[in-house]
């Protein structure tokens, strides 16, 4: 079999899978790497996102909402529920068979688009080859016209809580107990912390998030972020910020956390702990001498706006690489690199790039927040509506959390939309569409909305950058 490629992809994530599907479409003979294996032993495609990231999470969310609404919300509408159980077996099976479902997915669409996949570790040598050391120990070089590193993410580990598998886990352990913790610690109150510690809060667990910083989710918006806190202690996750961990020992099947809250050095004791700090670039052993692909000093693949290394026909997308590690980004750049290796203009538009959190209520955003544009000196005005005043959120019982719209003072287009609330993750993208169109408030408040949805949030929002929400005084 030939081993030379128009394109060869290392890593089939997000990035990488997205990258040689659409290099595919475009008539390029396209090479996609891996070397992840599933919880089987088989190789497994799709990356952090479809095998321990973005799909199981959310399944267990899922299942364990169920749970949770089972036992708080039912009620109100006249269900009893009474002596509800949890086989966390049952529920991890689950999970595992959506994420097998949409790895082998992965695998059918690269047969179907004529994609040579290789199983095992890619080194990029000099010259545009890459080394494939293949699982079964055999090595394989192939040779790209373009190559396409995709290599993603790995969990960043603490010197003093070293993964065990068992106690001290990362995102994969805490998507994997075998039962629910009777005490769960989560270090790392950011959006892998929050998602799965309230997976098994709503199991049952009782959960304590550490946080070195003074500031909750400081990257969303201040007042988002403050309703998102104060739901999140309604449930009881008990959130310390400003607690900054020192020690983590594991003692008589316990973890020892000693933590210091700014006052004092406090301790903790949980059954299983979360390190959740954050994740850092898999650029370890990726590259051979000579290749002229710089990192940077976080380990980071340094590229261009185009995702261009600076080494021609050597391009970088996805985690590996600067910006939000977010799936969709990933998908976005690995499009993009395809279509301008194919000839074409492609482009990714970083400012309307969704965040989302899909914990209860979720969090969304896209744009810019108010203290960004403070910061920035740009004038702007804002309209926000309660889901509280939102006829079919308050039939739903989910009356928490808002939607402000943030418009620019002079011009009225859309900086920035930011929820939180029931179905956030969905009525976000209504955001991202104006902000791409260029729209302004005064769009969306001229678009009709159905009655009762979700979406009216953001319509009377809307109206409300100029004072003229019907359903709310202004
Ligand atoms: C618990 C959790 C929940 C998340 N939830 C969300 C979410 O809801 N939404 C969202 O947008 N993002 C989410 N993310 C982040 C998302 O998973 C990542 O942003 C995304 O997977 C990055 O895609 P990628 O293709 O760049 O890298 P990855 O998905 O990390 O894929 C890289 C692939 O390359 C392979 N690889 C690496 N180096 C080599 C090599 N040298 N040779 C061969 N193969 C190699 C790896 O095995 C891997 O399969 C979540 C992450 C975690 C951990």
């Amino acid at each position: 079999m030939s081993t030379e490629f128009d394109v060869v992809v290392i890593g089939a994530g997000p990035a990488g899978y997205h990258a040689a599907i659409r290099a595919a479409q475009l008539g390029l003979k396209t090479a996609c790497i891996d070397a992840a294996l599933g919880k089987d032993g088989q190789p497994a495609l799709g990356g952090t996102c479809l095998r321990v990231g973005c799909i199981p999470s959310k399944a267990l969310l899922d299942s364990s909402r169920q749970f949770w609404n089972m036992q708080h919300l039912f009620g109100e509408h006249g269900i009893s529920a009474d002596n509800a159980k949890i086989d966390v077996g049952t529920m991890v099976g689950r999970k595992d068979k959506i994420v097998k479902q949409f790895t082998g997915g992965i695998a059918a669409l690269f047969k179907a688009n004529k994609i040579t996949p290789y199983y095992g570790f890619g080194q990029l040598q000099p010259g545009k080859r890459v080394s494939v050391k293949q699982h079964d120990g055999s090595v394989v070089e192939l040779t790209g016209k373009h190559i396409v590193i995709a290599a993603g993410s790995d969990s960043i580990e603490l010197p003093f809580a070293k993964f065990d598998g068992k106690h001290i886990v990362d995102n994969v352990g805490a998507l994997d107990f075998t039962a629910v913790p009777k005490r769960l610690g989560v270090i790392g109150a950011g959006v892998i912390g929050l998602e799965l510690g309230s997976v098994w809060k709503r199991l049952g667990a009782e959960v304590t998030i550490l946080e070195a910083l003074p500031d909750f989710l400081g990257s969303a918006d201040a007042e988002v972020a403050r309703t998102a806190l104060k739901e999140f202690k309604k449930q009881g996750l008990d959130i310390k910020l400003g607690a900054k961990v020192s020690k983590a020992e594991i003692k008589n099947g316990e973890v020892q956390l000693t933590y210091n809250d700014g006052k004092a050095d406090q301790s903790l004791v949980v059954d299983k702990l979360l390190v959740a700090v954050g994740r850092k670039a898999a650029s370890k052993g990726l590259l051979a001498e000579g290749t002229g692909v710089k990192l940077n000093d976080r380990g980071q693949i340094e590229v261009d706006d185009h995702c261009r290394t600076g080494v021609d026909g050597i391009w970088a997308v996805g985690d590996c690489v600067r910006g939000p590690m977010l799936a969709h980004k990933g998908f976005e750049e690995g499009i993009a690199v395809a279509e301008l290796i194919a000839g074409l203009p492609g482009h990714v538009n970083f400012d309307t790039i969704p965040w989302v959190i899909y914990t209860e209520p979720e969090i969304a955003w896209v744009g810019k927040t108010e203290q960004q544009l403070k910061a920035e000196g740009v004038e702007y005005k804002t309209g926000s509506f309660p889901f509280a005043a939102v006829g079919r959120a308050v039939a739903m019982g989910e009356p928490a959390g808002f939607v402000k719209v943030i418009a620019h003072a002079e011009t009225d287009r859309v900086l920035g939309m930011h929820l939180v609330g029931v179905g956030v993750s969905e009525l976000v993208h209504e955001g991202v569409l104006t902000m791409e169109f260029h729209g302004s408030a005064e769009d969306l408040a001229r678009i009709c909305h159905a009655h009762p949805t979700l979406s009216e949030a953001i319509h009377d929002a809307a109206m409300a950058v100029d004072k003229r929400a019907i359903h709310k005084v202004n």
